[in-house]
């Protein structure tokens, strides 16, 4: 990818449970590991088997999660089938500072807020090709509850709902994501490239 202007893009990646998002995002930062990083959010579910602690994300019990909130120190936060998700803002500050991409992986009601806070943010929607893909992945995963699937299934309902007020929407197809990764550092590219996110860059030219 080409030069960086000097602060990094704000980037939320939301996709329903099964759309395949976390296995997009792997493929951008293992491929650009310079121009982008990934915000590691709070939770208070329960690691999966195989998840670990600052990795995956930051495992913390319902008190203390409350007690970020009221400290100021999310970003955002939701909730999400019965448990708290939320996003630490200071990694995402410096980072953004530092002019790297930040990847959130965040659902919509997260992503909407920062949208309004922050309306610079850029926000992907991705999704597998059809809800019976999306059905058939999560059942596939054999990780979660039937409780659990039924959910999540209701919940990729609503959150498609929501795809109106994003701003890209990707298909992560069946062993295609690594065309969806690189699309979206495509949409990355152009958005950095738009002009009121340069503001010097006339300065710089007579300089
Ligand atoms: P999972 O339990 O499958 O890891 O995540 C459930 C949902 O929570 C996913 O849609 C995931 O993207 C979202 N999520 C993960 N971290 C955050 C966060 O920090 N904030 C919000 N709002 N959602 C999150």
């Amino acid at each position: 990818m080409s030069e960086r202007s000097e602060k990094g893009l704000l980037v939320i990646i939301s996709g329903p449970a099964g759309s395949g998002k976390g296995t997009v995002v792997g493929k951008i930062l293992s491929s650009y590991p310079q121009e982008f990083c990934l915000s590691v959010s709070a939770t208070t579910r329960a690691p999966r088997v195989g998840e670990e602690h600052g990795v995956h994300y930051y495992f913390i019990d319902k008190e203390s999660f409350e007690e970020r909130i009221e400290e100021g120190r999310m970003l955002e936060y939701a909730s999400y089938c019965g448990n708290y998700y939320g996003t630490p803002a200071e990694y995402v500050e410096k980072k953004l500072d530092e002019g790297k991409n930040v990847i959130l992986e965040i659902e919509v009601q997260g992503a909407l807020k920062i949208k309004e806070k922050l309306p610079e943010t850029v926000l992907v929607m991705i999704t597998p090709p059809d809800y019976a893909t999306l059905e058939a992945r999560l059942r596939g995963r054999g990780t979660n509850t039937e409780e659990d699937i039924l959910n999540r299934l209701q919940r990729a309902k609503e959150e498609l709902e929501l795809i109106g007020h994003y701003d890209y929407a990707v298909i992560n197809d069946d062993g295609k994501a690594e065309q969806a990764a690189e699309q979206i550092c495509r949409i990355c590219e152009s958005e950095k490239r738009r002009v009121r996110r340069q503001p010097d860059f006339v300065k710089r030219f007579f300089s």
